[in-house]
């Protein structure tokens, strides 16, 4: 899995102050895409144990307290990402106590496929769908457009 950029502090992308990890790749071609350079998985850099480890850290560290981790892209869900996204889950879930997890994609949560799925059961909160520029609204909390559906979980 490759990632585009890691934020350790982060406002802007759910509840509270929190890391936020944007991966590369996404299929869903989303017209008005605000983020065309993460389409290709290949974009980016290597996410290493050594950035797993880090944002670990990060979340554990109480000089500046965080809500949990926000996943976003690109498409977290994409082929390519599954596996280390999982893996990052269940690592945040075990290891970071009281942290919450927010994971943003293209894919509707009717539609995700078995590794999707685990992932998304350790998730809190759930943003699905495509960005539909003729939907698009810009006073929408934590979405671009009408048709996407923010899922709490927990
Ligand atoms: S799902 Fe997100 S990253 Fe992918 S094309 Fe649509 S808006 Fe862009």
């Amino acid at each position: 899995m490759n990632y585009s950029k890691y934020y350790p502090i982060d406002v802007l992308n759910g509840d509270g102050t929190r890391c936020a990890l944007f991966v590369s790749g996404c299929i869903h071609n989303c017209r008005g895409c605000y983020n065309q350079s993460t389409w290709s998985p290949d974009a980016g850099e290597l996410f290493t144990e050594q950035l797993s480890n880090q944002i670990i850290k990060d979340l554990n560290d109480t000089r500046i307290k965080k809500q949990g981790l926000s996943l976003s892209g690109g498409d977290p869900l994409h082929p390519a990402n599954t596996g280390e996204i999982l893996k990052l889950v269940k690592r945040v879930k075990k290891e970071c106590e009281g942290k919450d997890i927010w994971l943003w994609s293209g894919y509707l949560l009717a539609e995700l496929n078995k590794q999707q799925q685990a992932i998304v059961d350790l998730v809190d909160v759930y943003i699905d769908g495509k960005f539909e520029q003729g939907l698009a609204e810009p006073n929408l909390k934590w979405r671009g457009s009408s048709n996407q559906v923010v899922h709490r979980f927990r």
